[in-house]
C-alpha cells in the first residue's frame, strides 16, 4: 500500500518541509560510507533525517525508527527485550544502512537488509511524505517500494521512517576459524550458521543457537577442519565488499527511467551514481 502524505507526525512534516519543492539536496547520516556511489554535487544543500524510536512492539517483532537514528541505538532498544535486526551496525545511521543497503556479513543468521523493512516514509522529490509498505505482510500490495528504496543513495527520496522486522536474539553464539577449508565444506556440514566467509586464506563460521546445538555443531564443525574457536573477527578480518559488476546496457536505461519518474529534475542527492556504488 502506498499513500501521500500518509502522516500527522509533525516531525516529519517538518523534515518535508526542509526539503521543500525545489533545489538540490541531500541527507547525511554518519557519513560512514559518504561517498559510495560518487562525491555529492558541492551545491547540495546537506539535511538531517529525524531521530528517534517511535515505536517498538516486541511481540510483533517490529519498530518504528526515525531514519537519523543510530542503528547502534536502535540494536541497545532491541537488546533490552533480546531482540536485534539485520542493519549493519558500523556506527551509521538507519537511513544511511538503507541507502547504502550492504547487508550485514552475519545476514545468514540476521536476515537480509532488504527483507528488514518493512514500511518507509519518505519524502519524495516533489515535497511530499510517501509511506509504502506496511508492518504486516498482509499491508503490501503494489509495487514494493521499500526494497527499491534499499540500496537507492538517497537519490528515489529522501528517508525519514521505516519500519524496521526485529528477530531473537540467539541464547548461544560462537565464531569459530580454521585455515583454507572451503566455505562449501561448512555449508554442507553444519545445519545453518549465522556467518560464513573465507578471508584471506582463512575460513571464519559463527555458530548460533540454544547452547545444547551450538555444541553440537561445533563438534560437527571441528570433524570437518581444524577448527578452533576464537573471538569474533575484527574490522580487519571481515569481508571485503563485494566486487562490482558490470551492468548491462538495459538495466542501466532501466534505471535512469525510474530515476527520471521518481525525481524528474535531479534534485535527490545529486551526483551519486547507483549503478556505480
Ligand atoms: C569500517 C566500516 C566498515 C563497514 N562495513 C560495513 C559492512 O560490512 N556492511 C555494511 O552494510 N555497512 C558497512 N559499513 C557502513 C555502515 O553500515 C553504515 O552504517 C551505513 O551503511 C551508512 O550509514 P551512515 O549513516 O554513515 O550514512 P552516510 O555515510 O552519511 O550516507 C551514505 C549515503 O546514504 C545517504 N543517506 C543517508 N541517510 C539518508 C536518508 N535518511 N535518506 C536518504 N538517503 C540517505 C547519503 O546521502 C549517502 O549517499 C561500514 C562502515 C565502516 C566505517
Amino acid at each position: 500500500m502506498t499513500a501521500l502524505l500518509a502522516t500527522s507526525d509533525p516531525v516529519l512534516l517538518e523534515f518535508a518541509e526542509l526539503v521543500r519543492t525545489e533545489g538540490k539536496v541531500a541527507v547525511e547520516g554518519n557519513r560512514t560510507r559518504w561517498d559510495v556511489g560518487g562525491m555529492l554535487d558541492a551545491e547540495a544543500r546537506v539535511l538531517s533525517a529525524p531521530e528517534g524510536i517511535v515505536d517498538y512492539k516486541p511481540d510483533e517483532m517490529t519498530a518504528v525508527v526515525r531514519a537519523g537514528t543510530t542503528v547502534a541505538e536502535l540494536h541497545a532498544a532491541l537488546a533490552e527485550k533480546g531482540q536485534r535486526s539485520a542493519l549493519p551496525e558500523r556506527g551509521g545511521t538507519v537511513g544511511g544502512a538503507l541507502a547504502v543497503g550492504e547487508s550485514d556479513f552475519r545476514s545468514l543468521g540476521r536476515g537480509l537488509i532488504r527483507t528488514c523493512l518493512l514500511q518507509i516514509r519518505y519524502v519524495s522529490a516533489e515535497g511530499r511524505i510517501i509511506s509504502s509498505g506496511g508492518p504486516t505482510v498482509k499491508n503490501v500490495s503494489g509495487f514494493d517500494l521499500p526494497r527499491l528504496m534499499v540500496g537507492s543513495l538517497g537519490t528515489l527520496g529522501l528517508m525519514a521512517e521505516a519500519i524496521i522486522r526485529t528477530n531473537p536474539i540467539p541464547p548461544a553464539s560462537q565464531w569459530l576459524s580454521a585455515p583454507g577449508v572451503p566455505t562449501r565444506v561448512v555449508a554442507d556440514a553444519v545445519l545453518a550458521p549465522s556467518s560464513l566467509y573465507e578471508h584471506e586464506g582463512t575460513t571464519w563460521v559463527q555458530i548460533e543457537g540454544h547452547a545444547a546445538d551450538v555444541t553440537a555443531e561445533i563438534a560437527v564443525l571441528k570433524n570437518s577442519g581444524d577448527f578452533d574457536e576464537v573471538d569474533a573477527p575484527d574490522e580487519t578480518q571481515r569481508p571485503a565488499p563485494a566486487p562490482k559488476i558490470a551492468v548491462d546496457a538495459v538495466v542501466s536505461a532501466l534505471n535512469d527511467q525510474i530515476k527520471r519518474n521518481f525525481d524528474p529534475d535531479g534534485r535527490l542527492n545529486p551526483g551519486r551514481d547507483v549503478l556505480a556504488a
